[in-house]
């Protein structure tokens, strides 16, 4: 029987690695860990335990139709003009896993000035 693509792996059914699984079980339990650096050889199944995670996570809930899944009490400005919508609707949406490359920037994390816009119209506006 082939297993649909976007199912993830379970993640009981990964062997060894008690290390990770715990830490990775710790985030996301409690917030203010910060976050996990998975970190080892090719093959070793960080990939695969983080996507496996992310799949048990319960849908969180989100502005709708806004592509940076921003929270509904979340008071942060965003580009999507969210907080005009926030509270008036929620949708729930699976956690998503985001696989950030080796040696990502600052900018290409959180975002930064949308030069096409600047280029193009001389407005200084944020790209998230
Ligand atoms: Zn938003």
């Amino acid at each position: 029987m082939a297993i649909a693509a976007r199912t993830p792996f379970p993640f009981t059914a990964i062997v060894g690695q008690a290390e990770m699984k715990q830490a990775l079980l710790l985030a996301a339990v409690e917030p203010r860990l910060g976050g996990v650096m998975v970190f080892g050889d090719r093959g070793t199944g960080k990939s695969t335990a983080v996507r496996a995670l992310a799949g048990l996570l319960p849908p969180m809930k989100v502005v709708p139709g806004c592509r940076y899944k921003c929270a509904p009490d979340d008071r942060s400005p965003c580009i999507e003009g969210c907080r005009e919508r926030a509270g008036k609707h929620v949708e729930e949406s699976a956690v998503p896993f985001v696989d950030l490359p080796l040696g990502a920037t600052e900018d290409r994390v959180v975002g930064s000035l949308d030069l096409e816009r600047a280029l193009a119209t001389g407005e200084k506006r944020f790209e998230p």
